[in-house]
């Protein structure tokens, strides 16, 4: 969500004339994107900021401009403006469209601070339009929906980025139809929750996440449809068997489950229990059975005892996820877990986050060993120029390496050689692992 937002911001300042740059210290404008997720989001801002006091002190006509979650949350854009008084914009994701205006009256040495009432009536508004600057090569985010309804007692994310609110279904499809035009081999649908994806068209039909998705998938052209993120709780019948039904949407699950312990989960407002969570992935696996699952969890909620935790491990262990994204339990003002009694102390959620992560890797390693012997189309999204090699996806999210020969064994291989392959489907057979990393020749 963060880089489709800096796409757009990208977008907006190239649309100016504006020209990038990789060396801070020649810039005339620095803009930070924000995220304040975790504690550890926040203070790498704040470590930027205090980079760029230098540069500012060098270069005073600088504008800094600092965006996103961070300065939504609480009295942090206040904070903000206190403590860096040499920054000149600081604006919140409702505002992203503003860019321009803000940038011209901060030529005119005016300082903005503009964060948005998420409470209001305008909170629901969507914004179209904005011009976009897409850096993810073959890939191409396209937001569905903003914003979140569930309030996970742990999340800041409602907080800062307000109410659900779903894009016209005729804007989605018409927005992926020009990128699939321009050549995108991959579309990612973004949204908190996919699956509350709930709209209107302009024939007064309902529009859910399950319809969006069958539409998208016909679209003639040869590319994947992936999608992020589903809420365990909202994944229907309905979205598995479209998911089963075309062979373009990625038969792989991001389902965040946060913890293995019912108890832990209801104190964190989840919504489903352990057990629902498992019947949910094996409903899915007798749907497709070479489903891939990927997800998140988190260590160190208040009051999660040793207990709570090995059922944590012991979730792990009976689904084994390809890829696990493992954080502790960082308390956000302003959430109810922060206030939660019984939080608990460092060294306890490191230890359990060591733990987590030690099953994890030995998952991982048996899952990348049983690839040995296998063939997969993957699409190809980048390459290696120094090891002269192609990285490929594979439907499930799988990386594979490919590494390629010259023809002629005494000339080397150029760039060029690599870079034609991008975006193209190739099929691969897994000759080989390297600790979790798969290695494969083309076929
Ligand atoms: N909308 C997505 C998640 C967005 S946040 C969903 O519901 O799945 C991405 C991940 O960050 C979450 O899944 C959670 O594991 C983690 N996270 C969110 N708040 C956190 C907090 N306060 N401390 C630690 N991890 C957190
Ligand atoms: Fe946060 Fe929960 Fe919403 Fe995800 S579903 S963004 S974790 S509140």
């Amino acid at each position: 969500m963060n880089l489709h937002e800096s796409e757009k911001l990208a977008g907006m300042l190239e649309a100016l004339g504006v020209i990038e740059t990789n060396e801070q210290s020649e810039a005339d404008i620095i803009l930070i994107n924000t995220c304040t997720i975790r504690k550890n989001a926040d203070n790498r801002a704040i470590g930027n900021l205090g980079y760029i006091k230098t540069i500012k002190e060098k270069n005073p006509k600088l504008i800094v401009c600092v965006f996103g979650c961070m300065t939504q949350a609480g009295d942090s854009a206040k904070e903000l403006s206190k403590k860096f008084p040499f920054i000149n914009i600081i604006f919140g994701t409702h505002n992203l469209y503003k860019f321009t205006d803000y940038l011209s009256s901060a030529l005119e040495d005016k300082r903005i601070i503009e964060i948005f009432d998420n409470s209001g009536d305008k909170a629901k508004e969507v914004i179209e339009g904005l011009p976009t600057k897409r850096v993810t090569g073959v890939n191409a985010w396209v937001n569905i929906m903003y914003g979140c309804d569930n309030y996970c007692t742990y999340c800041i994310v409602p907080f800062v980025r307000g109410k659900e609110r779903s894009r016209e279904p005729e804007l989605i499809i018409d927005e992926v139809k020009k990128l699939l035009v321009m050549g995108y081999k991959e579309i990612t649908l973004l949204g908190q929750n996919v699956n509350s994806y709930n709209a209107i068209d302009k024939e007064e039909k309902k529009v859910n996440f399950a319809n969006l998705l069958e539409t998208l998938a016909v679209l003639p052209h040869k590319f994947r449809l992936r999608f992020m993120t589903s809420h365990p709780k909202d994944l229907s019948d309905e979205v598995i068997s479209v998911i089963a039904k075309h062979d373009n949407i990625p038969e792989f699950f991001h389902l965040p489950v946060q913890s293995g312990s019912s108890r832990v989960l209801e104190l964190m407002n989840r919504k489903y229990t352990k057990e629902h969570y498992l019947a949910t992935i094996e409903k899915i696996k007798k749907a497709i059975p070479s489903a891939g699952f990927s997800s998140d969890v988190m260590v160190g909620f208040p009051c999660e005892t040793e207990e709570d935790f090995l059922d944590t491990l012991d979730l792990i262990e009976k689904v084994k996820f390809h890829n696990l994204f493992m954080f502790v339990f960082s308390p956000r003002d302003g959430t109810k877990a922060s206030e939660m009694d019984g939080q608990i102390e460092k060294n306890v959620s490191q230890d359990r986050f060591n733990r987590l992560e030690a099953l994890q890797k030995k998952i991982a390693l048996e899952l990348a060993k049983e690839n040995i012997g296998k063939t997969y189309e993957v699409l190809v999204d980048e390459y290696d120029e120094i090891k002269s090699r192609l990285r490929g996806k594979t439907a499930s999210g799988k990386i594979i390496w490919i590494p390629l020969k010259p023809e002629n064994e005494d000339k080397k291989l150029q760039k060029s050689d690599l870079e034609k392959h991008l975006g193209e489907f190739i099929k691969v057979k897994v000759t080989s692992t390297r600790n979790t990393n798969l290695y494969g020749e083309i076929i």
